[in-house]
C-alpha cells in the first residue's frame, strides 16, 4: 500500500486526472501479454521528463517500487507491477519531437507508438527499421526496453542497432542524456545501449533519438508452400548458408496457417504442412535477382507451390494474415504462451523437431512460428491455467524446450525479453559470475532496487 501523504505528492506532480487508485484503473495495469498479475496500488501518466523525475525522487525517498508500462503488449511479464507499488504509464509522452533525413534520426518521447512513427516517416521516404508484429500498437519505449525485434530485424538489425541517444531517469529522480545524435560515435562506454532491453530495471527512457533508414526503392512477397515441415525449415537453413539475406523470413506450421487464414481468409493454401514468407527489398534490379536466387533453393527443398504477390495490396494482406498470428491462436484456448527460445539458423530444423517431440511427449498443444531466418522461433503453447495437471505438463514443456535451445547453442530470448516468464530459467543461459555482473549493475545504478523489482535482476 502506498500512503495517503505519497499520493497526495503524486498527485501536486501530475493533478488528479493522471493519477489512479480506483480499482477498475488499478486492474486494467495489473497483466501484460503474459499469463501473470500484480495489483500496482496507483497508476501514474506524467506528459514531460519533469515530471517522471518528481515520481522517480517521491518513490526513491520512499523506497516505493516503480514499475513502467508503455502499452502492455509484451510476452515476458515484464510491465507487471509484482511488488505492487506505483506502475508509471508513459503514453501520454507520445510526441514526435523532430525528424532530420540529412542527418538520419528522428526524436520521440517514449509513448510513440511504432505504427505511428513509421506513418510519420513516409512521406520523408524513411523507416524505423524495428517492426515487432504489435507495431500498431507497441510503443518505441516499450521496443526500447525489450530490445524488440520483427520480421525485417533479419536484414536490417533489432532496435539496439538503431539507438543513438536516450534520455534517461534513473531511480534517484537525476536525469542523465547518453549518446548524441550522431550515426557515428564512440565518446566513453555506450551506456544507452545497456539500457536497450533492460526491461524497466535500470531506469526510464523519457526520449529516445533513432536512427532511421532510406525506404528501400522495390520490394517483393513471396508466399512458398511445402508438404513437409523439414522441407520448410531446411529452406531457410539453405538460403541464408547460400549468401542470400532476404528483408524477412517467416516460418508458419499448419496449425497457424489454418487458424490464419480461419480469422482473416488472405489466401493460405490449408492443406500444407509449412509456408515460409518472404520479403525481398532493394533495388528494382536486385530484388527480382535475390527472389529467383532464393525460389531456386525453394524448389531444391521440395516446394510444392511458390506465389509472387503481385500488388502491394496483396504483400499487405499476406504480411496482415501473418500479423495476426497471436490473436488467432487466443481462438484455441483461454491462454497462449508464446516463447522465443532462438537458435543458430543451422539448428532450426533440429529445434522444430524437438520442440514437436517435447509436445508430444508431454501431451500439450503446440504450434511453430517465427522469425526463422534469424532463428529467432516462436514455439506457441495453448493451454489453460485452471487445468492444473496441463499447467505442470506445460511447465516441464516450456523447461526442455529452453534446455534443448541452449544445448543447440541457443539463447532463452531473441526479443521477447526475460521479465517474470524466464528469470527462473536464467542459469541455464548464463553462468553464476555472469549473471553477477548483471545484478553489480543493477545494484550500481538501482541500489534500493525500487526499479521493476521482481523480475530478471
Ligand atoms: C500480437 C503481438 C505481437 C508481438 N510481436 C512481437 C515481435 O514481432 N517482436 C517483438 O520483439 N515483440 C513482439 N511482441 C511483444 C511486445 O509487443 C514487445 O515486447 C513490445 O516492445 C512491447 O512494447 P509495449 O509498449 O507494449 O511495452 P510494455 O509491454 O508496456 O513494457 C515492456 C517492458 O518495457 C518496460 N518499459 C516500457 N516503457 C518503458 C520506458 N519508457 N522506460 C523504461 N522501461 C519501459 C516495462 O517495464 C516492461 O518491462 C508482440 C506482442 C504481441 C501482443
Amino acid at each position: 500500500m502506498i500512503s495517503t501523504a505519497t499520493l497526495t505528492k503524486l498527485s501536486k506532480v501530475v493533478g488528479p486526472d493522471r493519477l489512479k487508485t480506483d480499482p477498475v484503473s488499478l486492474a486494467a495495469h495489473s497483466f501484460d501479454g503474459y499469463v501473470a498479475e500484480g495489483m500496482p496500488s496507483a497508476v501514474v501518466f506524467p506528459k514531460t521528463t519533469a515530471e517522471v523525475a518528481h515520481i522517480m525522487a517521491i518513490a526513491s525517498d520512499g523506497k516505493i517500487p516503480i514499475t513502467a508500462r508503455g502499452s502492455g503488449t509484451n510476452l515476458s511479464g515484464g510491465a507487471i507491477p509484482v511488488q505492487s507499488g506505483i506502475v508509471l504509464c508513459l503514453t501520454q509522452m507520445n510526441q514526435i519531437i523532430e525528424i532530420s533525413t540529412a542527418d538520419r534520426y528522428a526524436i520521440v518521447q517514449p509513448g510513440v507508438v511504432n505504427a505511428d512513427l513509421q506513418h510519420a516517416l513516409h512521406p520523408f521516404n524513411f523507416f524505423f527499421p524495428p517492426d515487432p508484429s504489435s507495431y500498431s500498437v507497441s510503443t518505441i519505449g516499450g521496443n526500447i526496453a525489450e530490445d524488440a525485434g520483427g520480421p525485417r530485424c533479419l536484414k536490417y538489425g533489432v532496435t539496439h542497432d538503431y539507438i543513438l541517444g536516450l534520455e534517461v531517469v534513473l531511480s534517484s529522480g537525476k536525469i542523465v542524456r547518453l549518446g548524441s545524435r550522431n550515426v557515428k560515435d564512440v565518446t566513453g562506454y555506450r551506456p544507452a545501449g545497456l539500457f536497450c532491453g533492460s526491461e524497466g530495471t535500470l531506469g526510464i527512457v523519457t526520449e529516445a533519438t533513432l536512427k532511421i533508414v532510406p525506404m528501400p526503392k522495390a520490394r517483393r512477397t513471396a508466399m512458398i508452400c511445402y508438404a513437409d515441415l523439414d522441407d520448410t525449415a531446411n529452406t531457410v537453413v539453405s538460403v541464408i548458408g547460400a549468401g542470400v539475406i532476404p528483408a524477412a523470413m517467416e516460418l508458419m506450421d499448419n496449425t497457424v496457417i489454418n487458424l490464419i487464414e480461419d480469422a482473416t481468409a488472405v489466401g493460405l493454401p490449408r492443406d500444407v504442412e509449412g509456408i515460409l514468407l518472404v520479403d525481398v527489398d532493394g533495388s528494382e534490379g536486385s530484388v527480382d535477382c535475390e527472389l529467383a536466387e532464393i525460389v531456386a533453393v525453394a524448389k531444391a527443398n521440395h516446394a510444392t507451390e511458390i506465389k509472387v504477390a503481385t500488388t502491394a495490396a496483396e504483400s499487405d494482406a499476406l504480411w496482415r494474415g501473418r500479423r495476426s498470428v497471436y490473436g488467432v491462436l487466443n481462438r484455441l484456448s483461454p491462454a497462449t504462451i508464446v516463447e522465443d527460445a532462438t537458435v543458430p539458423v543451422s539448428k532450426i530444423p533440429a529445434m522444430i523437431r524437438g520442440c514437436r517431440a517435447i509436445a508430444l511427449k508431454h501431451n500439450i498443444t503446440l504450434s511453430i512460428l517465427g522469425h526463422a531466418g534469424d532463428g529467432n522461433l516462436h514455439p506457441c503453447i495453448n493451454t489453460d491455467s485452471r487445468n492444473k495437471s496441463e499447467s505442470h505438463r506445460v511447465e516441464a514443456a516450456i523447461r526442455e524446450i529452453f534446455q534443448l535451445a541452449i544445448e543447440l547453442g541457443g539463447c532463452l530470448s531473441g526479443e521477447h525479453g526475460i521479465g517474470l516468464a524466464k528469470s527462473r530459467f536464467l542459469p541455464m543461459g548464463m553462468s553464476a559470475d555472469s549473471i553477477d555482473l548483471l545484478s553489480t549493475i543493477k545494484r550500481a545504478i538501482d541500489p534500493h532496487n525500487i526499479l521493476n523489482p521482481g523480475k530478471f535482476t
